[in-house]
This record gives structure tokens, C-alpha cells and sequence, in this order.
């Protein structure tokens, strides 16, 4: 029997890989009833590459396979390439309302970005070119899952990881053997770390020279013997009716442990270089790719959190009062301000000297940052919008059937709306503004692009301050050459008279 996509995918997952849930390691995470809604849902997504009637808009042709890839392993050679990626970004994104956002898409784009920009790395290893083309071409042909983990446990903060107390906390490399590298330490967080095929591992800091150890690229499958991927509590929920959001898009969040684990040569693909792996990590050619499906991902959210929150005000009758108003349309610009910056991102595409396409990242990155602030706003509005009427709501859907059914049937309704249709409206907003699906999620917001403080301060660090101030000088001058004439013609006789009127 021929296996879908996404069949073949939800079996590749039972490859022996070590998950640590409640205390326990999992024999198989497909048959967890924690993760089966979010399987189910990515068994849905993977299938659709098969499904004729959307394929092409996921997907494109790869000849290596006689079948689609995901769009996200396109390198793009035109602005039309570019769209192409947006579109299939949108599709899932879509799919999954925004609130899935580690669909892999991501992290393909980082690879598909290397890839696209091997040449570059040559002189930092001169096996990163035939190294990343193959593992290109393996995770395109084979629909590899993929998740990013670049940051070290929060343990001080204030310490570099070569100060940390520990020397075993932070991922770093302690011996190099034959058939690879053998790496001990723990990276955090890997969202999807359960149910990937591979995590991509680079420091995301700037490392100092004399921290070459923990300087490199892996490509990390997640069954490797000795990686313990230690989940986070549950917040997936076996009550569609309740936890409509929970029940489907729960995205695990995990810490890596790496106890002496060897990675194979193949797959670490720099390292020993801390300026290397900064180039890397600034690489303009992959961020733009993968920050591109982040705004992509981010509008679809907003776009929804904001119809849940008219159809909220609606269905109590508030849309009618001016400050509620006010509040809605300071959703409906959250949305057109991100919807323009991912336009103008692809409007200012421009051809670098590979011949990729890139989108412009300024107004990506202002939108990224945007994003951290824009959506724990957007809820918020929700919040102030629907108010106690989250609290007016029974524990269960079948309570409105039960022996109070006349009575909750009619103090539960809204206005023209049924009590059912209110009721479950309620839970699925509740899923987005207070349940642990809708907290981790404002969270995640906040912080997935980075630690906001500094990347809003990036933007002011890396931006083309020249013609801003440029603004400044002339004025400076124009004002001076103005004073300069007014003295001139001070000096020429009397000023012209002015009369008001
Ligand atoms: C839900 C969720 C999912 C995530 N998924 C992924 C994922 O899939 N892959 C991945 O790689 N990462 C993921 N991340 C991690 C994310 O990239 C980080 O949370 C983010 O970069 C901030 O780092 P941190 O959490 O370690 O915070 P910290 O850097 O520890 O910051 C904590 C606080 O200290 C302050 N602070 C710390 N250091 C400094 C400093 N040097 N200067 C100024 N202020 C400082 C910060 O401003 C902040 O207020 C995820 C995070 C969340 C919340």
C-alpha cells in the first residue's frame, strides 16, 4: 500500500528518538495524546504537496523526485519566485489561522538561504559548499521537517558561555573523532523539537575568538543516540469544543540535552570559526528568505485575531461604541501596516551577485519588531472587548443541552447570535487570550525573533541613518543661507514693509 505524504511523515517518527514528557521517555510520540491534534494537523499540511487542486500553489516542480517541494526550498530567481514563496508561506500559515508558526517553513528557508549563498563560506571551510548542497538536495527530496535551536539555557545571563559556572551547560564541542564531532551541553528552545527530522544548531550571539568550541553549524538529526529532547508541560487539549486551538495546533517546545553526542562529518557544516559563524548567522541571503515567511505567518495571525475580535463585539452588541470601534480599527491598521511592509519587502526585491532574489529586510525587520508589540496588543483589545462575557461561558458545549438547556439558552445568546454559536465563539477567543495555548503564544510573540530590546535597538544600529540625518545637515545649512541673506539684505537698506492684515 502507497503511503500519503503525510503518512510517511508521521511514520518517520518513529525512529527511536529520546522525548522526555512528564517524567517519562516516550516510546513513540505519533500515539501521545499530546501530540496527536498537532500531528494530525501536519499530516494534513504535508499531504497537501499531493493534493492536485493545491499543489501548485505549495509547491513546485522538483524533476530530482518527479513530484512537488515546498516552496520554501525555492531559490528564488525572480520577483515572480518570491511570490511564489510568499503564497505557499500563506497557504499553511492560513491552514493553521497564524497559530502555527514552526512549520518547518522557516528553517528550509534558512537552509534553502545557505545553499543559495555556499559560495560565500568557502574560505571558513572549503567542504561547506558540497556539504550543504547535499543536505539541500536530501531535505527538498525528502520532505525533512525542520526546527531551529540557537540559544543557550538561561542560566546567567550576564556570562559569556566560555564564563558560565558549568562548563558542560552550554552545547559545545568537547572531542573530534574519525566520523564526526562529539558534542556535550544543552541549546533551548526548539519549538517542533518532538516530531523534526533535524535541528539546525548556531550560536546566535556573537561568540568572542577564544570561544571557537561552541562556534558552529550542525545540522542535528533528532534520533541521534545520547540527544534527550526534554518537552515543556502539554497544552494540547482532547476537547475540540472546548480548546478548539489547543486541540489542533499545540507546537511543543522543547531543551535539547546533548549528552556526549556524535554528529557525523556531513553534518557539521562550519566550524572553529566564531567570525565565520557570524557571517553566517548575518547572512543577508537566508534571514531575508526565512524572516520573509515570518511576516508571512505573523499577518495571518493578526488577520484572525482580529476577526475573532469583531465577531466578539458583534455578537454583544458593542461594535456600535466608539472607543470599541476605536479598538477595532487599531486592529484593522496592525493588519494593513504588516500587509504593507510584506509588500513593500517584495516591491524592493532586488538580484544579488548569485542571482537570488531577495526581499528588502528593512521592512521586514520593521515588521518583525512591529509584530513583538502588535500582537500582545491585539490581545489586549480582545480582552477589553469581550471582558467578563469569557467568564460567561459553561464548562462544556453539552450544558446547553442538558436539564437547564431552556434557561442557558436564552441567557447565554447574544445579540442575533445563538447560545451555541456565542458559546463556542467565547472558547475559541479564550484559547487565544487565556488559555496556556493562548499565553505561551503571546510569549512566543514577544520573543521569537529575539529578545525585542535589542532588535528594535538593531534597527537603529544597522539602519542607513544617512539621509535622516542628511535631513538635519540641510536643513542646518538651507537655515544658515537663509540667516546669511536676511544679514545681506539687512545691510542692502531698509527690509520690504510688512502690513498685516
Ligand atoms: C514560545 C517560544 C518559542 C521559541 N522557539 C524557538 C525556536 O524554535 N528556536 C529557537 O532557536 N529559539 C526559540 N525561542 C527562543 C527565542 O529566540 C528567545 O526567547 C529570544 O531570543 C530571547 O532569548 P531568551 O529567551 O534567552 O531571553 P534572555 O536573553 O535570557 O532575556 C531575558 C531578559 O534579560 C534581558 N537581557 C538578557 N541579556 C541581555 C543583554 N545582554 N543585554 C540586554 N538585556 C538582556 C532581556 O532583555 C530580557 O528582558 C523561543 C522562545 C519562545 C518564548
Amino acid at each position: 500500500m502507497t503511503l500519503t505524504r503525510g503518512e510517511r511523515f508521521i511514520q518517520s517518527l518513529k525512529d527511536g528518538r529520546s522525548i522526555w514528557l512528564d517524567g517519562k521517555r516516550l516510546d513513540d510520540v505519533t500515539g501521545h495524546p499530546a501530540f496527536r491534534g498537532t500531528l494530525r494537523t501536519l499530516k494534513h499540511l504535508f499531504d497537501t504537496l499531493d493534493n492536485k487542486d493545491v499543489r501548485e500553489q505549495v509547491g513546485f516542480w522538483n524533476p530530482a523526485t518527479n513530484a512537488y517541494a515546498h516552496s520554501s526550498f525555492l531559490v528564488p530567481a525572480s520577483k515572480a519566485d518570491l511570490q511564489k514563496r510568499r503564497v505557499a508561506f500563506a497557504y499553511w500559515a492560513n491552514e493553521t489561522y497564524g497559530v502555527m508558526s514552526r512549520l518547518s517553513d522557516y528553517a528550509r528557508s534558512l537552509v534553502t538561504g545557505w545553499y543559495a549563498s555556499r559560495h560565500e563560506f568557502a574560505s571558513f571551510d572549503p567542504h561547506f559548499d558540497e556539504k550543504i548542497t547535499r543536505y539541500y538536495e536530501e531535505a527538498r527530496d525528502k520532505d525533512l521537517f525542520l526546527t531551529t535551536a540557537l540559544l543557550d539555557p538561561q542560566i546567567d545571563r550576564s556570562k559569556s558561555p566560555s564564563e558560565q559556572q558549568h562548563p558542560d551547560a552550554v552545547l559545545r564541542i568537547v572531542k573530534e573523532t574519525e566520523d564526526g564531532v562529539v558534542v556535550r551541553g544543552a541549546k533551548m528552545v526548539a519549538t517542533a523539537g518532538p516530531y523534526c527530522h533535524d535541528f539546525l544548531i548556531f550560536p546566535y550571539y556573537r561568540l568572542k575568538e577564544n570561544e571557537q568550541q561552541y562556534a558552529h553549524l550542525l545540522i542535528v538529526p533528532a534520533n541521534l543516540p545520547g540527544l534527550h529532547i526534554i518537552c515543556r508541560e502539554s497544552f494540547a487539549s482532547l476537547q475540540d469544543d472546548n480548546h478548539p486551538l489547543s486541540a489542533k495546533y499545540e507546537e511543543m517546545d522543547a531543551v535539547l540535552l546533548f549528552d556526549d553526542v556524535l554528529v557525523p562529518w556531513e553534518r557539521v557544516l562550519l566550524k572553529g570559526s566564531a567570525q565565520g559563524i557570524w557571517e553566517l548567522r548575518m547572512n543577508e541571503t537566508a534571514n531575508a528568505l526565512a524572516f520573509h515567511q515570518t511576516v508571512v505567518r505573523l499577518l495571518a495571525k493578526l488577520e484572525f485575531v482580529a476577526g475573532v475580535s469583531f465577531a466578539v463585539a458583534d455578537s454583544i452588541g458593542a461594535s456600535g461604541f466608539l472607543h470599541v470601534q476605536e479598538k477595532l480599527g487599531e486592529l484593522v491598521t496592525q493588519v494593513e501596516s504588516i500587509k504593507a511592509l510584506l509588500l513593500a519587502s517584495e516591491i524592493q526585491a532586488r538580484r544579488n551577485d548569485a542571482g537570488t532574489v531577495l526581499p528588502a529586510l528593512s521592512p521586514i525587520e520593521t515588521a518583525r519588531n512591529l509584530g513583538t508589540r502588535y500582537y500582545p496588543r491585539a490581545i489586549e483589545i480582545l480582552q477589553q472587548i469581550g471582558a467578563g462575557g469569557f467568564m460567561q461561558v459553561p464548562s462544556t458545549l453539552g450544558e446547553l443541552d442538558g436539564p437547564l438547556a431552556n434557561l442557558m439558552k436564552t441567557c447565554y445568546a447574544g445579540k442575533q447570535i445563538d447560545a451555541e454559536h456565542k458559546v463556542r465563539l467565547f472558547k475559541l477567543a479564550w484559547d487565544l487570550v487565556g488559555s496556556p495555548l493562548g499565553s505561551r503564544h503571546e510569549l512566543y510573540e514577544r520573543f521569537y525573533a529575539g529578545d525585542p530590546v535589542r532588535t528594535y535597538a538593531n534597527q537603529y544600529l544597522y539602519a542607513d541613518k544617512s539621509e535622516l540625518t542628511g535631513l538635519m545637515r540641510n536643513f542646518r545649512q538651507t537655515h544658515a543661507a537663509r540667516e546669511e541673506g536676511l544679514h545681506e539684505s539687512d545691510n542692502a537698506g531698509p527690509a520690504l514693509s510688512y502690513t498685516p492684515q
